[in-house]
């Protein structure tokens, strides 16, 4: 059983540690927090051991009455690997800092730059270049949300060139002090934004120029994509295609479905933990062939849609697995994915 450390228990982090947890090839040895809020309170209450990020704040802890198990070091010395859930561009500090003095290997999210890195993952396209690595980054909500649906299309028939549209959620639910309340900002303002060259770090040669801005909504995220194709098939092609894939779901605004909201009211039906919607939903009406251009749009839950590729990364990069199949499925599987 390999041990895992999760540091960094917040949006991302706690998801993590759940989805390890669930899994019968690895455990989770401990979960950091830098103060004793509620969600430390939460971890101690779901049976994790809790580590301090700030050794300092010992005191805090203890007048919380927030029993803590020790340092992160401590945890560190526990772990086979680290899964770095900490806020954007701290992971790449604690690379350099931590995890390579002491030797040990490390996951990051999408908040880290790839160059700081070194490796980018996604399950689908290049878990074999992943496997016994020291250090990968788990791409963003919105490079998974775009290599879910893209893989399978340049498998099928070919991609080139696609343009897309991001439409990117202002916030996380729980975050008050992030905006926009009532703009809608081009984030960035210049084009392309980064999102084109991030895919380009796990699905290495497509062609991709992408635009984005920021709404007021915290969701989900909501992509418009235009893909040439090399070969065109059948519309039917496509949708049976999208519909036999792994983490992506088809959903209609026929059946009720025709929004964001609508899908996270769904995904609160499945009846998963937080109302995580780890699959990238496509709108089924959406998707036409105009003169060998495909179109469709697409949804992503911004807080889930990477923890499973978490997982597999950990698989991968600790050679428990080497077929990507079968640890996507031993990942679903666990975690009800469909
Ligand atoms: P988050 O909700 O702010 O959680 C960050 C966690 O890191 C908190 O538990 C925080 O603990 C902890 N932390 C802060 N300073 C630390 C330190 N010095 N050492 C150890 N832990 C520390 O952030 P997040 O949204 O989960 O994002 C984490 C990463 O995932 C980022 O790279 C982000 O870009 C990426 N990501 C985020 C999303 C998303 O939609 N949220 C989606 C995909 C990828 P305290 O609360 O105790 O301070």
């Amino acid at each position: 059983m390999k041990a895992v450390a999760i540091n960094g228990y917040g949006t991302i982090g706690k998801r993590v540690a759940d989805a390890v947890a669930a899994q019968d090839d690895m455990k989770v040895v401990g979960v950091s927090k830098t103060k004793p809020d509620f969600e430390a309170e939460m971890a101690i209450a779901k049976g994790y051991d809790l580590y301090m990020a700030i050794p300092e704040r010992e005191k805090l802890f203890e007048d919380a009455g927030v029993q803590v198990s020790g340092t992160v070091d401590e945890m560190f010395d526990k772990a086979d690997i680290v899964v770095d859930c900490t806020p954007e561009g701290m992971g790449a500090k604690n690379k350099e800092n931590i995890y390579e003095k002491r030797d040990l290997k490390a996951i990051f999210e999408g908040g880290e730059k790839h160059d700081a890195i070194g490796l980018s993952f996604n399950s689908f396209c290049n878990y074999e270049d992943v496997i016994g690595a020291e250090y990968a980054r788990v791409v963003s909500c919105n490079t998974t949300g775009l290599s879910r649906t893209l893989k399978p299309i340049a498998d099928l028939c070919g991609i080139k060139k696609v343009r897309a549209v991001m439409v990117r959620r202002g916030a996380d639910p729980a975050q008050v002090k992030k905006g926009p309340i009532n703009a809608i900002i081009p984030n960035p303002p210049t084009v392309p934004s980064h999102h084109g060259p991030d895919l380009q770090t796990v699905m290495y040669d497509v062609d991709i120029t992408t635009i984005a801005i920021l709404v007021p909504t915290t969701l989900m995220h909501q992509h418009n994509l235009m893909v040439e194709l090399e070969s065109t098939p059948d519309l039917d092609d496509i949708i049976e295609t999208l519909e036999k894939t792994s983490r992506v779901i088809l959903v209609s605004a026929d059946k009720g479905l025709g929004s964001t909201a609508e899908v996270m009211e769904y995904a609160k039906d499945l009846g998963r933990s937080r109302n995580d919607l780890f699959e990238i939903a496509v709108w089924k009406e959406s998707l036409n062939i105009v003169e060998d251009e495909l179109y469709y749009m697409q949804a992503i839950h911004q807080e889930a849609d990477v923890v499973p590729e978490n997982v597999d990364a950990i698989r991968a990069m600790l050679e428990i697995e080497t077929d990507a199949q079968k640890s996507i499925e031993k990942t679903n599987k666990s975690m009800d994915i469909l």
